[in-house]
């Protein structure tokens, strides 16, 4: 019996733990105010985990959302709270290489926090690639594609200025599809502004719009029809409730996407269930974490809905977990728009990702497979060697 036992054990003895949990906060200012309907950002605050694990292996993860709070109800600095005051409690002295386990641990003991859950699962998962020397990718059951299409938002405010900008990204053949961020004016404003930027691009880009639920109903009954003449093949969440995109659907020959409405599984089986989408704009945040992204990208396969993977304009971290993720889904038939980094203006990896040839490249190294610039980090964690302020208005 004893011949048995030991082994199992000394096993149990050396599973390695979740020893530390460490959070900071960088704060890094955009290339120019990026104009959604819900805020203007002129900078992005990042909250950054680091796992420390007993066996030496450190994973990192991200936390970011859009405008602050307004998109919805965690911020930067409420997910450092959660992370430190209730998360860390609950983790220290875990297994660290049961990534499911101790995600399904912590969702006894903590609930709601899906942005904050998603950064320490991203940090989990990395710390175990790196301990196994396999690549994020593969530890979610193995990537599909090495690349991924990605989308550029426009979203100046400024109609030439758009132009300038899409022609910018033609040119450099880093992107030929342009998300454009609607509501925040008058429908008539918006279509034209819309029109003008498709006429300027023609067949040389592609031209998606995002309402950020700004619209009624019965603005959005005007507002399909027209921008789907004006050439516009995709309308992300135009109304808030999932009802009502169940009810704009099939009226327009333009796609219909759900994003706010999207929180993970339940809520995707529920649009589902309803019809309420063409196309799932997958965030892993929003998701609670990649794990679920994948549960997600599943019942929209099994529902016959197609899919995109969206940013929560997270920088290079947060970026290249969910391409991880996205890499995995067996279909995703609108690429993506992992563009975060792109938007901000400094650079915290050691080597920058590559954005090439319309595509962004997936590391294929342990764990996530970047390395983060610690010099860099120092330089821009909040309260660190340069005061910096992000502000969302
Ligand atoms: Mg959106």
């Amino acid at each position: 019996m004893n011949t048995i036992s030991a082994p199992l054990v000394t096993a149990l003895q050396i599973a390695p733990t979740v020893e530390r949990i460490e959070t900071l906060l960088l704060d890094l200012p955009t290339i120019r105010p990026h104009k959604l309907s819900v805020a203007t950002m002129i900078g992005q605050t990042l909250m950054l985990v680091k796992i420390h694990c007993s066996d030496g292996f450190v994973g990192i993860g991200e936390g970011a959302t859009i405008g602050g709070m307004a998109y919805g109800g965690e911020s930067p600095e409420s997910m450092k709270l959660a992370v430190d005051s209730y998360f860390a409690p609950v983790m220290v002295g875990q297994d660290a290489t049961r990534v499911q386990a101790l995600m399904a641990r912590l969702g006894k003991m903590v609930k709601e926090n899906r942005f904050a859950k998603s950064a320490v699962e991203t940090a989990l998962l990395d710390a175990h690639g790196k301990r196994l020397g396999l690549a994020v990718s593969e530890l979610l059951g193995g990537r599909r594609r090495d690349r991924l299409p990605v989308a550029w938002t426009l979203a100046s405010g400024d109609t030439a200025k758009d132009i300038a900008e899409a022609e910018e990204m033609l040119s450099i053949r880093r992107h030929n599809v342009f998300k454009l961020k609607i509501g925040a004016r008058s429908i008539r404003e918006d279509v034209s502004h819309v029109a003008a930027i498709k006429r300027a691009l023609g067949e040389r880009g592609a031209v998606r719009v995002d309402v950020n639920m700004a619209w009624s109903e019965t603005d959005a009954v005007y507002g399909m029809a027209a921008l789907a003449d004006a050439g516009c093949e995709l309308v992300e969440q135009p109304v808030a409730s999932a009802a009502g995109l169940a009810r704009l659907m099939r009226r327009f020959p333009v796609a219909l996407m759900a994003d706010e409405s999207l929180h993970g599984p339940e809520s995707a089986f529920e649009i589902a269930r309803v019809h309420g989408a063409d196309v799932f704009a997958v965030k892993v945040e929003q998701s609670g974490g990649l794990y679920n992204a994948l549960r997600v990208a599943a019942i929209a396969d099994a529902a016959g809905i197609e899919l995109y993977g969206g940013t929560m304009l997270e920088g290079a971290l947060g970026t290249v977990a969910s391409a991880h993720a996205f890499s995995t889904f067996a279909n995703l038939q609108w690429g993506t728009e992992l563009f975060g980094p792109l938007l901000l203006t400094e650079e915290i990896l050691v080597t920058p990702l590559d954005y090439s040839e319309f595509q962004l490249t997936i590391p294929d190294g342990p764990g996530l497979g970047v390395t983060l610039d610690e010099d860099r980090v120092r330089f821009f964690q909040r309260d660190g060697l340069r005061k910096t302020v992000s502000i969302a208005k």
